[in-house]
């Protein structure tokens, strides 16, 4: 599998993280996030440009299984002044949705967190894997934590704590329906200072993702993509990319922080 480092991610919450001192800026890019954190400029840092023709296929870990995936949840969106989150309130924790199987360890699973989205300027780029040199022009995470671990505070400071589950997002003819609570939701956000939620209903991850389900993915072990960047993610992504029309990429290209800065 070929390294070359691109971009970054952003674990939405992530408590450990100050938004201030790091961004995608040419002052305060991936290129200098190593001064202030170390780990960034350490071996197994994340995202990969992942090839297809020498990765390691996903069926010889069996398949990634999902729990409550197509529960619906009261969900709120907001934006932390990197990218949008979209999270589930008022949910036990025992009742979060939950992956296992597939390249996890054995019988550990993992409650998700949040998801947030990485777009680009226009559709010829914005994800932050790429597939054989490919670039989509956005990729969504899923972020979950290892409930081995007290809570994901707890989870995200030990080496096998996170899983994210990626998803590519391709430009269709068609509106996605599925996503127009969310993209209307983040329209509400302006004028609203950063961490800000909105309400969007009752929403499912299923519904966000892509109708073939869990379809094959590659998986390796990473880091978070931002800083600190941390070297503790089990990365999931998939091959088979979600649909969402030029018109609904432009409305989240028009996304502003509390600052009234474009989102990107
Ligand atoms: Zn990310």
């Amino acid at each position: 599998m070929s390294s070359s480092i691109l971009f970054a991610c952003f674990l939405g919450s992530l408590p450990l993280v100050l938004s201030s001192d790091w961004g995608y800026l040419p002052e305060n890019g991936p290129v200098v996030w190593g001064q202030h954190y170390p780990t960034c400029n350490e071996f197994a840092q994340s995202p990969l440009d992942l090839d297809l023709f020498t990765a390691e296929p996903s069926y010889g870990a069996g398949e990634l299984k999902t729990i409550g995936y197509r529960t619906l949840h009261n969900a709120t969106v907001n934006q932390n002044g990197h990218t949008f989150t979209v999270s589930f309130k008022n949910v036990p924790e025992d009742e979060h949705p939950m992956i296992h199987g597939g390249s996890l360890p054995p019988g550990e699973k993992f409650s998700f967190v949040t998801l947030h989205l990485h777009w680009g300027s226009d559709s010829s780029r914005g994800s932050e894997h790429r597939l054989t040199g490919y670039e989509f022009p956005a990729e969504i995470h899923l972020v979950h934590w290892n409930t081995k671990y007290p809570d994901f505070p707890s989870a995200a400071q030990e080496s096998d704590g996170l899983a994210v589950a990626g998803f590519f997002l391709q430009v269709s003819n068609q509106t996605n329906v599925n996503y127009a609570p969310v993209i209307d939701g983040l329209l509400k956000l302006a004028g609203h200072p950063d961490h800000f939620d909105v309400d969007i209903g009752h929403l499912s991850l299923h519904s966000l993702l892509t109708t073939k389900g869990a379809a094959d993915h590659l998986h390796y072990k990473g880091s978070l993509t931002t800083p600190p960047c941390t070297e503790n993610v089990f990365w999931n992504v998939f091959l088979d990319p979600i649909n969402i029309s030029e018109e609904q990429l432009i409305k989240i290209r028009s996304l502003r922080d509390g600052h009234n800065q474009p989102l990107r």
